[in-house]
């Protein structure tokens, strides 16, 4: 299916074999082999959850400083990035190990939260975390494309535009429409953290529902998607 959709996107990565040597200089390891140093080994998304367990830390020892310039240094000091693919690997193709659909919020950015370098991460982002057609369309070239193998769909605390769908204050018509599918995943009685959880689950529900190319990945077993809540306070990450 990827082939028939995608034929004319195949990542270069996936393609590319080693490059013979030149006269005087060493074989060059495969692109695919260069790209994927910073994979992880096991399960992409306990390796998420294990690099947000080590942000979320830093993050609560500098909210316990004062002084912004030491709670900056902590995290630069303690910042647990230890892997980055060499920019000339980079230049010639991309192999990301998870996806990343959430909110544009300025407080959510997932190479932060996951400690994550570039190329690592192939990211969606939207004012509650809804994927609409250009989104889904995106996460479909991620996986046909570029062999994805999770789509983590992550709200998180305080989120503004769940705010604004549980509201009734009036809203511009694209903002209405953003909100649309926000209100179809809430419930009555929930306060803000639990519509957050609801229209994460329901915005991972979605993809599938939307797309035949992400289902068929999911059936296959090639893909997972996952919904999961950020807390700001905490830094932490938690699957629901
Ligand atoms: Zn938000």
């Amino acid at each position: 299916m990827g082939g028939l959709v995608l034929g004319g996107w195949a990542s270069p990565a996936t393609a590319a074999g080693g490059v013979p040597a030149a006269a005087g200089k060493p074989a060059r390891r495969p692109l695919a082999e260069r790209l994927q140093v910073c994979r992880p080994a096991g399960d992409p998304l306990d390796e998420l959850l294990r690099r947000n367990l080590s942000f979320s830390e830093v993050w609560q020892q500098a909210q316990a400083s004062g002084d912004p310039q030491e709670r900056a240094r902590l995290l630069q000091e303690r910042w647990p990035l230890g892997c980055q693919v060499r920019p000339e690997a980079l230049a010639e193709g991309q192999q990301p190990w998870a996806a990343i659909l959430c909110c544009a919020d300025s407080r959510v950015a997932p190479e932060w939260l996951f400690a994550s370098g570039s190329g690592e991460l192939f990211e969606v982002r939207c004012a509650g975390n809804t994927a609409f057609d250009a989104g889904v369309a995106s996460l479909e070239y991620a996986v046909a494309a570029l062999a994805v193998p999770l789509i983590l769909v992550m709200g998180h605390s305080g989120c503004g535009a769940v705010q604004a769908a549980m509201a009734t204050a009036p809203l511009t018509p694209l903002l209405q429409e953003l909100v649309g599918p926000i209100r179809a995943s809430l419930r009555p009685g929930l306060d803000l953290a639990g519509a957050v959880r609801a229209n994460a689950v329901a915005a991972a529900a979605g993809l599938g529902q939307r797309s035949a190319l992400l289902r068929q990945a999911e059936a296959d077993g090639r893909l997972r998607i996952v919904a999961a809540v950020f807390d700001i306070a905490s830094g932490r990450v938690q699957v629901v």
